[in-house]
Protein backbone atom coordinates (compact mmCIF):
# COMPACT_ATOMS: atom_id res chain seq x y z
CA UNK A 1 0.00 0.00 0.00
CA UNK A 2 1.24 3.53 -0.56
CA UNK A 3 -0.07 6.99 -0.97
CA UNK A 4 -1.86 8.66 1.89
CA UNK A 5 -3.44 7.23 4.72
CA UNK A 6 -5.29 9.56 6.75
CA UNK A 7 -6.09 8.58 10.66
CA UNK A 8 -9.06 10.70 12.37
CA UNK A 9 -8.66 10.28 15.85
CA UNK A 10 -5.27 11.52 17.64
CA UNK A 11 -5.78 9.28 21.09
CA UNK A 12 -5.25 5.45 21.76
CA UNK A 13 -6.81 3.73 18.85
CA UNK A 14 -5.78 6.20 16.23
CA UNK A 15 -2.00 7.10 17.55
CA UNK A 16 -1.82 2.55 17.37
CA UNK A 17 -2.94 2.45 13.99
CA UNK A 18 -0.55 5.15 13.04
CA UNK A 19 2.21 3.52 14.49
CA UNK A 20 1.20 -0.05 13.36
CA UNK A 21 1.80 0.87 10.28
CA UNK A 22 5.29 2.19 10.37
CA UNK A 23 6.04 -0.51 12.07
CA UNK A 24 4.78 -2.94 9.69
CA UNK A 25 6.80 -1.22 6.80
CA UNK A 26 4.24 1.36 5.48
CA UNK A 27 6.22 3.82 4.01
CA UNK A 28 3.79 6.35 2.50
CA UNK A 29 2.40 9.27 3.63
CA UNK A 30 0.36 9.99 7.07
CA UNK A 31 -1.80 12.30 8.46
CA UNK A 32 -3.09 12.10 11.96
CA UNK A 33 -5.95 14.63 13.16
CA UNK A 34 -7.50 15.11 16.33
CA UNK A 35 -9.93 18.07 17.22
CA UNK A 36 -8.26 18.06 20.99
CA UNK A 37 -5.16 20.53 20.88
CA UNK A 38 -3.16 18.40 23.15
CA UNK A 39 -0.71 15.62 21.90
CA UNK A 40 -2.57 12.30 22.32
CA UNK A 41 -3.18 11.18 25.82
CA UNK A 42 -4.14 8.17 27.99
CA UNK A 43 -7.66 8.65 29.39
CA UNK A 44 -8.36 5.59 31.97
CA UNK A 45 -5.99 7.58 34.83
CA UNK A 46 -8.15 10.95 34.13
CA UNK A 47 -11.03 9.38 36.72
CA UNK A 48 -8.17 7.61 38.74
CA UNK A 49 -4.85 9.03 39.11
CA UNK A 50 -5.23 12.52 37.99
CA UNK A 51 -8.99 13.00 39.38
CA UNK A 52 -7.32 12.22 42.58
CA UNK A 53 -4.33 14.67 41.78
CA UNK A 54 -1.49 11.62 42.41
CA UNK A 55 -0.47 11.99 39.04
CA UNK A 56 1.26 15.15 37.09
CA UNK A 57 -0.90 15.97 33.91
CA UNK A 58 2.40 15.51 31.94
CA UNK A 59 2.34 11.99 32.63
CA UNK A 60 -0.78 10.80 30.77
CA UNK A 61 1.03 11.86 27.57
CA UNK A 62 1.16 8.27 25.16
CA UNK A 63 4.24 9.12 23.60
CA UNK A 64 7.08 11.92 23.86
CA UNK A 65 7.67 14.80 21.51
CA UNK A 66 10.30 12.49 19.80
CA UNK A 67 7.92 9.42 19.62
CA UNK A 68 5.93 11.70 17.70
CA UNK A 69 8.45 12.80 15.40
CA UNK A 70 9.24 9.68 14.75
CA UNK A 71 6.30 8.56 13.19
CA UNK A 72 7.15 10.71 10.55
CA UNK A 73 3.52 11.88 10.00
CA UNK A 74 1.68 14.84 9.59
CA UNK A 75 0.29 15.43 12.77
CA UNK A 76 -3.22 17.98 12.53
CA UNK A 77 -3.77 18.77 16.20
CA UNK A 78 -6.59 21.13 17.38
CA UNK A 79 -8.33 20.73 14.06
CA UNK A 80 -11.55 19.09 13.69
CA UNK A 81 -12.42 16.24 10.80
CA UNK A 82 -16.28 17.66 9.51
CA UNK A 83 -16.93 15.33 6.85
CA UNK A 84 -15.62 12.81 4.62
CA UNK A 85 -16.34 12.60 0.70
CA UNK A 86 -16.66 8.73 0.38
CA UNK A 87 -16.71 8.69 -3.52
CA UNK A 88 -13.62 11.28 -3.73
CA UNK A 89 -11.50 9.80 -0.93
CA UNK A 90 -11.46 13.26 0.68
CA UNK A 91 -11.77 14.57 4.34
CA UNK A 92 -12.73 17.84 4.82
CA UNK A 93 -11.74 20.04 7.99
CA UNK A 94 -13.57 21.86 9.68
CA UNK A 95 -11.89 25.19 8.29
CA UNK A 96 -12.68 23.93 4.59
CA UNK A 97 -9.38 22.27 3.43
CA UNK A 98 -9.81 19.06 2.47
CA UNK A 99 -7.30 16.68 2.57
CA UNK A 100 -7.34 13.13 -0.05
CA UNK A 101 -6.43 9.51 1.02
CA UNK A 102 -6.63 6.07 -0.27
CA UNK A 103 -7.25 5.42 3.12
CA UNK A 104 -8.97 6.46 5.73
CA UNK A 105 -8.94 4.98 9.24
CA UNK A 106 -11.74 7.01 11.52
CA UNK A 107 -11.11 6.65 15.59
CA UNK A 108 -12.82 9.60 16.80
CA UNK A 109 -13.99 8.05 20.16
CA UNK A 110 -16.83 8.77 21.92
CA UNK A 111 -18.73 11.79 23.41
CA UNK A 112 -20.54 11.70 26.97
CA UNK A 113 -24.11 11.60 27.20
CA UNK A 114 -26.02 14.49 28.40
CA UNK A 115 -29.06 14.90 30.11
CA UNK A 116 -31.23 18.27 30.47
CA UNK A 117 -29.59 20.62 32.90
CA UNK A 118 -25.78 19.48 31.94
CA UNK A 119 -25.16 23.05 31.23
CA UNK A 120 -25.65 24.47 34.53
CA UNK A 121 -22.73 25.97 36.61
CA UNK A 122 -21.43 23.12 38.83
CA UNK A 123 -22.35 20.14 36.68
CA UNK A 124 -19.68 18.35 34.95
CA UNK A 125 -18.94 15.29 32.54
CA UNK A 126 -15.55 13.90 32.57
CA UNK A 127 -14.12 12.46 29.44
CA UNK A 128 -11.06 15.19 28.27
CA UNK A 129 -7.84 15.93 30.33
CA UNK A 130 -9.53 19.46 30.51
CA UNK A 131 -13.00 18.02 32.29
CA UNK A 132 -10.42 16.03 34.86
CA UNK A 133 -8.72 18.92 35.72
CA UNK A 134 -11.25 21.09 36.19
CA UNK A 135 -13.49 18.58 38.30
CA UNK A 136 -10.44 17.84 40.58
CA UNK A 137 -10.39 21.55 41.23
CA UNK A 138 -14.03 21.99 42.26
CA UNK A 139 -13.72 18.67 44.41
CA UNK A 140 -10.90 20.43 46.26
CA UNK A 141 -13.32 23.32 47.55
CA UNK A 142 -14.99 20.40 49.25
CA UNK A 143 -18.66 20.17 47.47
CA UNK A 144 -21.25 17.96 48.64
CA UNK A 145 -20.91 15.77 45.39
CA UNK A 146 -23.46 13.50 43.58
CA UNK A 147 -22.56 11.45 40.69
CA UNK A 148 -25.54 10.54 37.97
CA UNK A 149 -24.63 7.10 37.09
CA UNK A 150 -23.19 4.28 38.63
CA UNK A 151 -21.36 2.35 35.62
CA UNK A 152 -17.64 2.29 36.14
CA UNK A 153 -16.84 6.05 35.62
CA UNK A 154 -19.54 7.46 37.72
CA UNK A 155 -18.34 4.84 40.59
CA UNK A 156 -14.29 5.63 40.20
CA UNK A 157 -15.61 9.25 40.43
CA UNK A 158 -17.50 8.34 43.40
CA UNK A 159 -14.56 6.59 44.87
CA UNK A 160 -12.38 9.23 44.01
CA UNK A 161 -14.28 11.70 45.73
CA UNK A 162 -14.92 10.03 48.75
CA UNK A 163 -11.50 9.41 49.66
CA UNK A 164 -10.63 12.71 48.94
CA UNK A 165 -13.29 13.25 52.46
CA UNK A 166 -16.06 13.86 50.52
CA UNK A 167 -20.03 14.04 51.30
CA UNK A 168 -20.90 11.62 47.78
CA UNK A 169 -24.23 10.08 47.11
CA UNK A 170 -24.41 8.00 43.53
CA UNK A 171 -27.49 7.57 41.72
CA UNK A 172 -28.99 5.19 38.82
CA UNK A 173 -32.30 3.85 37.66
CA UNK A 174 -30.35 0.61 37.56
CA UNK A 175 -30.98 -2.07 40.97
CA UNK A 176 -27.24 -1.80 41.21
CA UNK A 177 -24.15 -0.02 40.56
CA UNK A 178 -22.36 -1.34 37.15
CA UNK A 179 -25.39 -3.46 36.37
CA UNK A 180 -24.92 -3.60 32.36
CA UNK A 181 -21.50 -4.36 32.75
CA UNK A 182 -22.00 -7.23 34.88
CA UNK A 183 -25.26 -7.86 36.24
CA UNK A 184 -27.27 -7.89 39.80
CA UNK A 185 -24.60 -10.35 41.94
CA UNK A 186 -21.36 -8.15 41.09
CA UNK A 187 -22.97 -4.72 40.97
CA UNK A 188 -24.57 -5.79 44.66
CA UNK A 189 -21.00 -6.36 45.86
CA UNK A 190 -19.94 -3.02 44.65
CA UNK A 191 -23.05 -1.42 45.89
CA UNK A 192 -21.59 -2.89 49.37
CA UNK A 193 -17.70 -1.57 48.76
CA UNK A 194 -19.40 1.77 48.40
CA UNK A 195 -21.90 1.81 51.41
CA UNK A 196 -18.75 0.43 53.50
CA UNK A 197 -16.64 3.50 52.34
CA UNK A 198 -19.48 6.05 52.96
CA UNK A 199 -21.09 6.45 49.71
CA UNK A 200 -24.75 7.06 49.34
CA UNK A 201 -25.87 4.67 46.86
CA UNK A 202 -29.69 5.38 45.65
CA UNK A 203 -29.67 2.74 42.64
CA UNK A 204 -32.72 1.82 41.36
CA UNK A 205 -34.52 5.09 40.82
CA UNK A 206 -33.91 7.61 37.97
CA UNK A 207 -33.04 11.46 37.77
CA UNK A 208 -36.41 13.28 37.52
CA UNK A 209 -34.49 16.87 36.90
CA UNK A 210 -31.57 19.06 38.34
CA UNK A 211 -32.60 22.10 40.79
CA UNK A 212 -30.95 25.15 40.51
CA UNK A 213 -30.05 28.63 41.89
CA UNK A 214 -28.94 31.55 39.44
CA UNK A 215 -28.18 29.23 36.83
CA UNK A 216 -25.97 26.97 39.64
CA UNK A 217 -26.97 23.20 40.58
CA UNK A 218 -27.89 23.08 43.69
CA UNK A 219 -29.65 19.61 44.02
CA UNK A 220 -30.71 17.04 42.17
CA UNK A 221 -34.54 15.31 42.41
CA UNK A 222 -35.28 11.84 41.83
CA UNK A 223 -37.61 9.95 39.86
CA UNK A 224 -39.11 8.91 43.88
CA UNK A 225 -39.50 12.96 44.39
CA UNK A 226 -36.40 12.83 46.63
CA UNK A 227 -33.67 15.22 46.70
CA UNK A 228 -30.41 15.19 47.39
CA UNK A 229 -28.71 18.12 47.75
CA UNK A 230 -25.54 18.86 45.98
CA UNK A 231 -22.94 21.66 45.34
CA UNK A 232 -21.54 19.89 42.18
CA UNK A 233 -22.92 17.24 40.15
CA UNK A 234 -21.16 14.49 37.66
CA UNK A 235 -23.06 13.62 34.72
CA UNK A 236 -21.89 10.15 34.30
CA UNK A 237 -24.52 8.57 31.89
CA UNK A 238 -22.68 6.60 29.34
CA UNK A 239 -21.59 8.34 25.98
CA UNK A 240 -22.30 8.09 22.37
CA UNK A 241 -20.04 7.78 19.18
CA UNK A 242 -18.26 10.38 17.69
CA UNK A 243 -20.19 10.20 14.58
CA UNK A 244 -22.67 13.66 13.81
CA UNK A 245 -19.32 15.17 11.45
CA UNK A 246 -20.08 11.39 8.89
CA UNK A 247 -23.88 12.34 8.35
CA UNK A 248 -24.60 12.48 4.97
CA UNK A 249 -21.27 10.94 3.72
CA UNK A 250 -23.52 7.55 3.32
CA UNK A 251 -21.20 5.18 5.75
CA UNK A 252 -23.47 2.49 7.69
CA UNK A 253 -23.80 4.77 10.95
CA UNK A 254 -25.75 2.76 14.07
CA UNK A 255 -24.62 2.38 16.66
CA UNK A 256 -20.87 3.60 15.78
CA UNK A 257 -19.48 2.91 12.69
CA UNK A 258 -20.91 -0.45 11.48
CA UNK A 259 -18.11 -1.88 10.03
CA UNK A 260 -17.59 -5.73 8.98
CA UNK A 261 -15.40 -8.38 10.68
CA UNK A 262 -12.45 -6.97 9.15
CA UNK A 263 -13.29 -3.82 10.95
CA UNK A 264 -13.69 -1.86 6.93
CA UNK A 265 -16.64 0.18 6.58
CA UNK A 266 -16.52 1.34 3.22
CA UNK A 267 -13.71 1.93 0.18
CA UNK A 268 -10.67 2.50 1.68
CA UNK A 269 -12.22 3.17 5.13
CA UNK A 270 -11.53 1.48 8.80
CA UNK A 271 -13.04 2.56 12.10
CA UNK A 272 -10.87 1.78 15.45
CA UNK A 273 -11.78 2.04 19.20
CA UNK A 274 -14.71 3.11 21.04
CA UNK A 275 -16.56 4.78 17.51
CA UNK A 276 -15.97 0.90 15.67
CA UNK A 277 -18.86 -1.69 15.50
CA UNK A 278 -18.13 -4.90 14.41
CA UNK A 279 -19.39 -8.32 14.11
CA UNK A 280 -17.16 -10.33 16.69
CA UNK A 281 -16.25 -13.88 15.49
CA UNK A 282 -15.12 -14.94 18.34
CA UNK A 283 -19.16 -14.39 19.92
CA UNK A 284 -21.12 -14.31 16.71
CA UNK A 285 -22.55 -11.13 17.89
CA UNK A 286 -22.17 -7.57 16.80
CA UNK A 287 -20.12 -5.33 19.55
CA UNK A 288 -18.86 -1.86 19.68
CA UNK A 289 -16.63 -1.74 23.05
CA UNK A 290 -15.13 1.59 24.92
CA UNK A 291 -12.12 -0.79 26.76
CA UNK A 292 -8.90 0.23 26.48
CA UNK A 293 -7.14 -2.47 25.48
CA UNK A 294 -9.67 -3.03 22.42
CA UNK A 295 -8.69 0.34 20.99
CA UNK A 296 -4.92 -0.82 20.94
CA UNK A 297 -5.84 -4.07 19.49
CA UNK A 298 -7.95 -3.17 16.71
CA UNK A 299 -5.81 -0.07 15.75
CA UNK A 300 -3.52 -2.99 15.37
CA UNK A 301 -6.06 -5.26 13.55
CA UNK A 302 -6.94 -2.10 11.53
CA UNK A 303 -3.19 -1.21 10.21
CA UNK A 304 -2.46 -4.91 9.34
CA UNK A 305 -6.18 -5.13 7.63
CA UNK A 306 -5.36 -1.92 5.20
CA UNK A 307 -2.23 -3.86 4.82
CA UNK A 308 -3.41 -6.51 3.23
CA UNK A 309 -3.79 -9.14 6.71
CA UNK A 310 -7.26 -9.95 5.81
CA UNK A 311 -8.36 -10.98 9.50
CA UNK A 312 -11.62 -11.07 10.99
CA UNK A 313 -10.64 -9.03 14.64
CA UNK A 314 -11.84 -11.93 16.53
CA UNK A 315 -10.30 -10.73 20.26
CA UNK A 316 -11.50 -11.57 24.01
CA UNK A 317 -12.23 -8.15 25.44
CA UNK A 318 -10.41 -7.28 28.20
CA UNK A 319 -11.70 -4.18 30.90
CA UNK A 320 -10.30 -3.42 33.92
CA UNK A 321 -11.77 -0.68 37.31
CA UNK A 322 -9.90 0.53 39.86
CA UNK A 323 -12.25 1.57 42.80
CA UNK A 324 -10.83 2.12 46.25
CA UNK A 325 -8.15 -0.74 46.86
CA UNK A 326 -10.25 -2.62 44.64
CA UNK A 327 -9.12 -3.99 40.87
CA UNK A 328 -11.64 -5.83 38.93
CA UNK A 329 -10.60 -7.25 35.56
CA UNK A 330 -12.88 -8.97 33.08
CA UNK A 331 -12.22 -10.69 30.31
CA UNK A 332 -15.09 -11.79 27.96
CA UNK A 333 -18.71 -10.56 27.65
CA UNK A 334 -21.07 -10.59 30.33
CA UNK A 335 -24.86 -10.72 28.81
CA UNK A 336 -27.37 -10.18 31.13
CA UNK A 337 -29.20 -13.09 32.72
CA UNK A 338 -26.06 -15.04 32.34
CA UNK A 339 -25.05 -17.75 35.02
CA UNK A 340 -22.31 -17.04 37.36
CA UNK A 341 -19.91 -19.48 39.04
CA UNK A 342 -17.41 -18.65 41.75
CA UNK A 343 -13.94 -20.14 40.69
CA UNK A 344 -11.67 -19.14 43.63
CA UNK A 345 -11.33 -16.82 46.46
CA UNK A 346 -13.93 -15.69 48.30
CA UNK A 347 -16.36 -12.38 48.06
CA UNK A 348 -16.76 -12.12 51.78
CA UNK A 349 -13.04 -11.42 51.78
CA UNK A 350 -13.12 -9.34 48.61
CA UNK A 351 -10.69 -11.57 46.58
CA UNK A 352 -12.03 -13.77 44.55
CA UNK A 353 -12.50 -14.99 40.38
CA UNK A 354 -16.29 -15.80 39.14
CA UNK A 355 -17.22 -16.98 35.47
CA UNK A 356 -19.93 -15.85 33.30
CA UNK A 357 -21.93 -19.15 31.39
CA UNK A 358 -24.49 -18.31 29.17
CA UNK A 359 -26.33 -20.32 26.29
CA UNK A 360 -23.92 -23.14 27.54
CA UNK A 361 -20.36 -21.41 27.22
CA UNK A 362 -18.49 -19.64 29.37
CA UNK A 363 -18.35 -15.96 28.00
CA UNK A 364 -16.35 -13.92 30.91
CA UNK A 365 -14.48 -14.37 33.47
CA UNK A 366 -13.82 -11.55 36.56
CA UNK A 367 -11.26 -11.45 38.82
CA UNK A 368 -12.07 -8.91 42.26
CA UNK A 369 -8.35 -7.77 43.30
CA UNK A 370 -7.79 -11.43 42.00
CA UNK A 371 -3.97 -11.73 40.49
CA UNK A 372 -3.21 -10.21 37.39
CA UNK A 373 -1.58 -13.76 36.67
CA UNK A 374 -4.62 -15.54 37.77
CA UNK A 375 -6.90 -13.63 35.65
CA UNK A 376 -4.95 -13.79 32.57
CA UNK A 377 -4.79 -17.71 32.86
CA UNK A 378 -8.47 -17.90 33.43
CA UNK A 379 -8.85 -15.75 29.64
CA UNK A 380 -8.48 -19.27 28.45
CA UNK A 381 -11.62 -20.19 29.24
CA UNK A 382 -13.57 -17.78 27.35
CA UNK A 383 -10.80 -18.02 24.38
CA UNK A 384 -11.38 -21.49 24.31
CA UNK A 385 -14.83 -21.64 24.37
CA UNK A 386 -15.28 -23.79 27.14
CA UNK A 387 -18.70 -25.65 27.72
CA UNK A 388 -20.54 -24.38 30.92
CA UNK A 389 -20.67 -28.23 31.74
CA UNK A 390 -16.06 -28.43 31.81
CA UNK A 391 -15.99 -25.69 33.87
CA UNK A 392 -15.03 -27.35 36.87
CA UNK A 393 -12.04 -29.07 35.71
CA UNK A 394 -10.82 -26.52 32.88
CA UNK A 395 -10.96 -23.83 35.14
CA UNK A 396 -8.79 -26.39 37.73
CA UNK A 397 -6.47 -26.65 34.64
CA UNK A 398 -5.89 -23.19 34.36
CA UNK A 399 -5.27 -22.49 37.78
CA UNK A 400 -2.97 -24.84 38.05
CA UNK A 401 -1.47 -23.49 35.05
CA UNK A 402 -1.17 -20.02 36.68
CA UNK A 403 -0.06 -21.50 39.77
CA UNK A 404 3.47 -22.94 38.22
C1 LIG B 1 -12.26 8.94 32.44
C2 LIG B 1 -12.14 7.64 31.70
C3 LIG B 1 -11.67 6.52 32.36
C4 LIG B 1 -11.55 5.30 31.68
N1 LIG B 1 -11.12 4.21 32.37
C5 LIG B 1 -11.03 3.02 31.73
C6 LIG B 1 -10.61 1.86 32.43
O1 LIG B 1 -10.35 1.89 33.64
N2 LIG B 1 -10.51 0.69 31.74
C7 LIG B 1 -10.79 0.62 30.40
O2 LIG B 1 -10.70 -0.47 29.81
N3 LIG B 1 -11.20 1.71 29.71
C8 LIG B 1 -11.33 2.90 30.34
N4 LIG B 1 -11.75 4.01 29.65
C9 LIG B 1 -12.07 3.88 28.22
C10 LIG B 1 -10.84 4.14 27.34
O3 LIG B 1 -10.17 5.27 27.75
C11 LIG B 1 -11.32 4.25 25.89
O4 LIG B 1 -11.81 2.99 25.52
C12 LIG B 1 -10.22 4.72 24.93
O5 LIG B 1 -9.79 6.00 25.25
C13 LIG B 1 -10.75 4.69 23.50
O6 LIG B 1 -9.80 5.21 22.64
P1 LIG B 1 -10.21 5.82 21.22
O7 LIG B 1 -8.93 6.27 20.61
O8 LIG B 1 -11.08 4.87 20.53
O9 LIG B 1 -11.16 7.06 21.57
P2 LIG B 1 -10.87 8.40 22.35
O10 LIG B 1 -9.84 8.16 23.41
O11 LIG B 1 -12.19 8.96 22.73
O12 LIG B 1 -10.21 9.34 21.25
C14 LIG B 1 -10.91 9.86 20.17
C15 LIG B 1 -10.25 11.16 19.77
O13 LIG B 1 -10.85 11.63 18.57
C16 LIG B 1 -11.12 13.00 18.71
N5 LIG B 1 -12.18 13.39 17.76
C17 LIG B 1 -13.53 13.22 17.88
N6 LIG B 1 -14.18 13.70 16.80
C18 LIG B 1 -13.23 14.19 15.98
C19 LIG B 1 -13.27 14.84 14.71
N7 LIG B 1 -14.42 15.06 14.06
N8 LIG B 1 -12.09 15.23 14.15
C20 LIG B 1 -10.91 15.00 14.78
N9 LIG B 1 -10.82 14.41 15.99
C21 LIG B 1 -11.96 14.00 16.58
C22 LIG B 1 -11.52 13.12 20.16
O14 LIG B 1 -11.50 14.45 20.62
C23 LIG B 1 -10.46 12.24 20.81
O15 LIG B 1 -9.28 12.95 21.00
C24 LIG B 1 -11.89 5.23 30.32
C25 LIG B 1 -12.37 6.37 29.65
C26 LIG B 1 -12.49 7.56 30.33
C27 LIG B 1 -13.02 8.78 29.63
Amino acid sequence: MSGRVVIIGASAAGLTAAEALRRRGYDGKLTLIGDEPRPPYDRPPLSKQILAGTWEPEKVLLRDEQALGGMDADLLLGQAAAGLDVAGRRVRLAGGRTIGYDAVVIATGVTPRRLPGTDLAGVHVLRTLDDALSLRAQLLLRPRVVVVGAGFLGAEVAAVAREMGLEVTMADPMPVPMHRQFGERIGALIAEMHRDHGVGVRCGVGVARFLADAGRVTGVELADESVLDADLVVVAVGAVPATGWLAGSGLPLGNGIECDARCQAGPGIYAAGDVASWPNPHFGVRMRLEHRMNATEQGIAVAGNLLGDDKPFAPVPYFWTDQYDTKIQAYGTFPPGAEVQLLSGDPGERRFAVAYGDHGMVTGVLGWNASPREVRALRRLVADRTPWTALPSAAAAAEAAAAN
